[in-house]
């Protein structure tokens, strides 16, 4: 049987490229090839301007409020046809079904429909200055861009074109060349739903592609998901270009602190959840365990368990299954070389350690879910980021050094704090520099809560408030009331 080739979306339906260059996309449960996508050739990505520069024409012009029916029914269609798109994330990125059924489009429509709710409510301001008065307007950018990467794909396209578009904005988006079908599926929905042509564009490939949207001239704005070294270059280019405004998501080595008040079960909870969600493939992850010494005993023992009797890996498609497998093969090795230098390096392995193959899918990239023991802060396996079911556990004494080695990073995506004591736990996430926080809880991400990092995990922020505005410009205009006072 012929695979499918999938186009690019531009201007309200797939375009055909010129160059007939294609790229293939593997489902990494089964390493096998699925469909092929025709890569964004100049002719595309000339197209995808023509088309977003008439769209934002028309949806700039419309009245919010206008926008917020139009975002509503694709949020709408969205949440309509969950099942069907959470099942194409499964084979795109690998992840269990069990996940995407109840997250990835749900927080995808979440976003899209908070913003649309915020649309009408961007106010401009106004203020007398004598008999004079000035007053300002929010106004959309133009063109932004977004590029994403492979573990929230369709996720991370809601989340992006969400404000975008609420505020009046053409977006171009450009998904991970691994995972480019839900923003494909996304486009659809947003056409169906009476978005109108050109407002939502998505060209397709990898690297090069990338970098010809954070070059254009045409584009005033990209909102980048990635590793913290492609951050630098999509920087560097967007200042070089035009001077673009940046939106930077990027990578994490997050700390959880697990004080000896805790409770230690849900703690123990909170780490497996940031560790091997999504197998591991969350840029939030708490991979530095930090316990107290009086407690830090039976905390493995109970996280030992828990990692060996409740994880089920296979086919991502059985809701039974909660791990699923890596991304690719490439990934797959990345992560099994942190686990051998962390056994290089003095670490226990406490379990797991090995690149698995279960019955239910025996070509998949998977890696058991493993946790090392006996951590020191040097080791390389607690210093990078590695992105995968690979947990680190260390040991403190008292809390200012555990703020310290903490804090002794130049990424700061996130941070967790586990205690029963409410000052304490207040007191050390003030001190965490850590974008986004948790206190007896990990992960939760809900529309209204700005996230972003701090240090090198990022600039700008994703969702709430402040993220629409990113979205606008504000023009201020003052306004003459009385006669001109002029020596000439
Ligand atoms: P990546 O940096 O390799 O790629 C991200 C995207 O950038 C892809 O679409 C890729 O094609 C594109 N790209 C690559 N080179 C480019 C260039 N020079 N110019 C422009 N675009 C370019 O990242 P990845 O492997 O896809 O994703 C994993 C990383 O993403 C991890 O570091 C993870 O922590 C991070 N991440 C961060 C967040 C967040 O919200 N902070 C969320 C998810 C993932």
């Amino acid at each position: 049987m012929s695979l499918p080739t999938y186009q690019n979306f531009i201007h309200g339906k797939p375009m055909a490229n010129k160059s007939k260059e294609t790229f293939a996309v593997t489902n990494p449960a089964t390493g096998e090839v699925i469909y092929h996508v025709e890569v964004a050739d100049e002719f595309i990505q000339q197209e995808a301007i023509k088309s977003a520069k008439e769209g934002f024409s028309v949806w700039s012009a419309m009245m919010p409020i206008e926008r917020t029916r139009i975002l509503n029914k694709a949020v709408a269609l969205l949440r309509e046809r969950n099942d069907e798109l959470a099942k194409l994330e499964v084979l795109d990125t690998g992840k269990p079904i069990q996940e995407a059924d109840c997250v990835d489009i749900e927080t995808g429509a979440d976003v899209i429909e908070y913003y649309a709710g915020l649309a009408p409510t961007q106010l401009g301001t106004q203020q007398p200055v004598g008999g004079d008065f000035f007053y300002t307007r929010k106004e959309a950018l133009g063109i932004c861009a977004g590029i994403g990467a492979w573990n929230y794909p369709i996720q991370i396209a809601c989340w992006k074109s969400g404000p975008a578009l609420a505020a009046g904005n053409a977006f171009i988006f450009k998904p991970s060349e691994e995972t480019p079908m839900g923003a494909l599926k996304l486009a659809e929905i947003f056409t169906e739903a009476g978005v109108p042509d050109g407002v939502f564009n998505v060209v397709q490939g990898a690297a090069q592609v990338g970098q010809w949207l954070t070059n254009s001239p045409d584009i005033e704005k990209v909102s980048f998901t990635g590793e913290v070294g492609t951050g630098k270059k999509v920087m560097q280019s967007a200042a070089a270009s035009n001077l673009k405004d940046v939106t930077m998501e990027l990578g994490g080595k997050s700390p959880l602190v697990v004080f000896e008040d805790a409770d230690i079960s849900q703690a123990i909870s909170a780490a497996m959840l940031g560790n091997f969600y999504t197998q591991g493939e969350i840029c939030t992850n708490c991979t530095r365990v930090y316990v107290q010494r009086s407690v830090y005993q039976a905390f493995i023992d109970e996280l030992k368990t828990r990692t060996e009797n409740n994880i089920v890996m296979g086919d991502p498609l059985d809701p039974n299954v909660n791990l699923g497998a890596l991304i690719s093969k490439k990934h797959q090795e990345l992560v099994l070389g942190y686990i051998a230098k962390g056994k290089e390096e003095g670490a226990t392995l406490l379990t797991g350690g090995n690149a698995a193959s279960p019955a239910s899918a025996p070509n998949g990239y998977f890696v058991e879910p493993t946790i090392f023991t006996d951590c020191t802060d040097d080791m390389t396996i607690v210093k990078e980021e590695i992105f995968g079911p690979v947990m680190s556990v260390l040991v403190f004494d008292d809390e200012d050094e555990v703020i310290a080695r903490a804090n002794d990073t130049e990424l700061g995506l996130a941070a967790g704090v586990f205690s029963k004591d409410i000052q304490r736990a207040h007191r050390v996430i003030h001190q965490l520099q850590a974008g986004i926080c948790w206190i007896n809880a990990y992960g939760n991400s809900p529309a209204e809560m700005p996230v972003g990092g701090y240090k090198q995990s990022g600039i700008g922020r994703e969702n709430g408030v402040e993220t629409l505005n990113s979205y606008t410009q504000t023009k201020s205009v003052y306004v003459g009331m009385s006669q001109i006072e002029s020596p000439f």
